[in-house]
């Protein structure tokens, strides 16, 4: 096994010799250390090649560390970062975004002073490149492949429930779409909805989804089981006049009541024709379809399509959820979004739940359902009765050792 290398940039020599010891102590010696960026890209393209970890200072009086993470890009880096700073914790988190953005891995950041402690927890996650999986790009596929793959009947519906957070009782499922690709395997869908969108095929794409979640739900309704239903309505199928009666008509059909499914909207860009959108969303509602603002904080799903469309639901989007309880950036943003769909008189759905420390703050706060790896995976229908019994028993527990 070659030896792991890895540099430490900062302008000052007493941290460098500080972090240096501390690696020397956690037994990774020798390490490379530079004070100024220009001196350290030199060091990187020097025959031995490129660190496998750069402990980055942030704040350098020549080269800063953010400009420093530009280079690293050109350089075409490819090992792991950990970001040092005496800014305040946003500043750090601002930068561990941007360098996450290159697609650098950001093992996390560290105030100074450094502590051994906090240096031996990020490197204790740290898979040295030569144990690393290789990072395989992600396949964009064809509109004809996704074409066929729709007319083969190659897409599958998988749910993941929505619960009450007060009782833990599962109220509904979200429905997410999977490719089942005879060669690829499951193919997810960031791989292939925004090319449906771009080719005319998210009409054909949402017809299927739609069939399939409402046939589901009268299913289960049939065994007892009363699940509200929620699809993923893209902006450009609020962009055809007629969806509204396309999706009554398809309720009546499977003989499920509009009261029982919910439209998750997302707005992932801007709408060309507000008025199509707020016309079909109307006319829905009119029909007493449940509409969901997805993502609610980021992108364009924001305060301006509160106040112009009746939703019934407001999902707080899993950026802003997952860790919450931990950072205080986060948590006012949470609190605002619980704040602003109380207010208004909507449901709010906390997405992102993705362990118990979440799911505790999502109590302590009244929030009222729940949507995440905690509660549930998205999974096939065959498996959501073996899901809820397990659900059931491990709620029971819960409650019981809370009264
Ligand atoms: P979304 O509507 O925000 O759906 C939630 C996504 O978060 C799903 O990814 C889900 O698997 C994932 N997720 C659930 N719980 C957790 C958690 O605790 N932690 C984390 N990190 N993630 C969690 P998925 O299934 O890959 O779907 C991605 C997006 O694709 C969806 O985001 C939705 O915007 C879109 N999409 C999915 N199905 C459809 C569809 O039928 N039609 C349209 N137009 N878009 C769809
Ligand atoms: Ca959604
Ligand atoms: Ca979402």
């Amino acid at each position: 096994m070659t030896a792991i290398r890895i540099l430490i940039l900062d302008d000052d020599p007493f941290e460098l010799k500080l972090l240096s010891r501390v690696l020397a102590n956690l037994g990774f010696a020798p390490v490379i250390t530079c004070d100024n960026g220009r001196a350290a890209l030199e060091q990187m393209d020097h025959a031995d090649g490129s660190p496998d970890l750069i402990l980055l200072d942030l704040n350098m009086p020549e080269m800063d560390g953010v400009e420093f993470v530009r280079k690293l890009v050109e350089h075409h880096y490819a090992g792991s970062l950990i970001l040092v700073s005496g800014e305040d914790e946003r500043m750090l988190q601002t930068a561990v975004k941007l360098v996450q953005a290159h697609k650098i891995q950001v093992l996390g950041h560290l105030h100074k002073p450094v502590t051994p402690e906090g240096l031996a927890a990020l490197l204790g996650k740290w898979l040295p490149p030569s144990q690393s999986k290789p990072q395989v790009a992600k396949k964009i596929y064809s509109a004809d492949e996704l074409r066929a793959a729709i007319a083969n009947g190659e897409l599958v519906n998988y749910y993941q429930p929505k619960v009450a957070v007060a009782t833990g009782r599962a109220v509904g499922v979200e429905t997410l779409v999977r490719w089942r690709h005879p060669q690829d395997g499951m193919v997810f869908p960031d791989q292939f909805v925004g090319v449906a969108e771009a080719h005319g095929l998210i009409g054909d794409l949402t017809r299927v989804v739609l069939t399939g979640a409402l046939a589901q739900a009268k299913v289960w309704q049939e065994a007892g089981l009363t699940l509200r239903v929620a699809i993923n309505v893209s902006m450009d199928n609020l962009a055809s006049l007629d969806f509204p009666d396309f999706v009554a008509g398809l309720a009546v059909e499977a003989g499920v009541a509009p009261q029982q499914v919910v439209l998750e909207v997302t707005e992932s860009r801007l709408m060309r024709d507000t008025r199509a959108a707020l016309e079909i969303l109307s006319r829905l509602r009119l029909k007493r379809f449940h509409l969901s603002i997805d993502d609610f904080g980021t992108g364009h799903s924001s305060l301006a399509q509160l106040r112009d469309i009746p939703f019934d639901e407001l999902k707080i989007d899993q950026s802003f959820v997952h860790g919450a309880w931990a950072n205080e950036t986060l948590r006012a943003m949470y609190d605002a979004s619980l704040g602003l769909a109380r207010q208004l008189g909507m449901e709010v759905v906390a997405e992102g739940v993705e362990d118990r420390d979440d799911w505790e703050l999502l109590r302590r706060t009244g929030c009222d359902l729940a949507q995440g790896y905690f509660v549930a995976k998205p999974m096939p229908a065959a498996d959501l009765p073996g899901w809820m019994q397990t659900w059931q028993a491990r709620m029971r527990n819960e409650f019981a050792a809370i009264s």
